[in-house]
C-alpha cells in the first residue's frame, strides 16, 4: 500500500513563522489586540486591506523560501511516517510547489528550500523518517498534483486543503483525509477530517499501530 501526503501546512507548519514575519514588518502595530492568530486568519486579515493580496503573497514567498528553515515539523507527523515504514506502507510526499515564487525578491528556489528543511528534519536518514528523494514530488499545478497522486496509486491522501480532493482528476481510489488542526474548514462535507496526526494514524494504519 502507498499513501500520499501534502507538504506545506500538512507536514511543515508555518503559523509561528507567519506571526514572526508579520511582527517584523509591523503589519499589526496599530492594532496589537487584533493581531490574527494562525496562517489563515492572517491571510484573511491582510486580504481585507488595499494591496493586501500582494502583501500576503510576499509573506508567503519569504516563509516558503528564505525563511523556510524556521518552519515547524507538525506534531506527530514524524511518528506517523515512521509507523508507516514499520508497517510496510510506502509514503510519497506530493506537493504543489513551483520552483520560484512570483513575488520573491531573492529568487530563492522553493523546492530546494523544502528539501533542505526535510534533510534537516531527518526525512532521508535511515534512522529518521527513512524516505528517499524519489518519494518527494513537486508539481507546478494542482491538476498535475492530483495526476501524480493517481499515477502513484495512493490508497490515501492527506492534505490541509479541501480543494485538492475536489480537483478534477483526484483518483476515486484514494481515500481523502483532511488535516484540519484548527477545525476551521467548512463543516458539512463528507470528508474525513482529523485535527491531529495521531488520529490520522488510527484511520490509516489501524488503532494498534
Ligand atoms: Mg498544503
Amino acid at each position: 500500500m502507498r499513501i500520499g501526503i501534502d507538504f506545506d501546512n500538512t507536514i511543515a507548519g508555518y503559523d509561528t513563522l507567519f506571526a514572526t514575519l508579520a511582527e517584523e514588518r509591523g503589519l499589526f502595530q496599530n492594532a496589537p489586540h487584533d493581531t490574527p492568530v494562525g496562517k489563515r486568519d492572517l491571510r484573511d486579515a491582510l486580504r481585507r486591506r488595499p494591496e493586501g493580496e500582494l502583501t500576503w503573497r510576499r509573506l508567503q514567498a519569504e516563509a516558503y523560501g528564505g525563511r523556510m528553515t524556521e518552519a515547524e515539523l507538525l506534531d506527530g507527523v514524524d511518528r506517523f511516517i515512521q509507523a508507516c515504514g514499520q508497517s510496510g506502507v510506502a509514503v510519497s510526499i506530493v506537493s504543489h510547489k513551483t520552483q520560484h515564487a512570483n513575488f520573491a525578491s531573492d529568487g530563492t528556489d522553493l523546492r530546494r528550500a523544502a528539501l533542505t528543511w526535510m534533510e534537516a528534519h531527518g526525512f532521508f536518514d535511515s534512522a529518521g523518517l527513512n524516505l528517499r528523494r524519489d518519494d518527494v514530488h513537486f508539481e507546478n499545478t494542482r491538476a498535475a498534483k492530483v495526476a501524480r497522486i493517481a499515477e502513484l496509486g495512493c490508497k490515501w491522501f492527506i492534505d490541509d486543503l479541501e480543494e485538492v480532493f475536489s480537483e478534477p482528476g483526484f483518483p476515486i481510489t484514494a481515500k481523502a483525509v483532511l488535516y484540519d488542526p484548527h477545525g476551521e474548514d467548512s463543516v458539512g462535507s463528507e470528508l474525513l477530517r482529523c485535527r491531529h496526526w495521531d488520529e490520522i494514524g488510527g484511520h490509516v494504519l489501524g488503532p494498534q499501530h
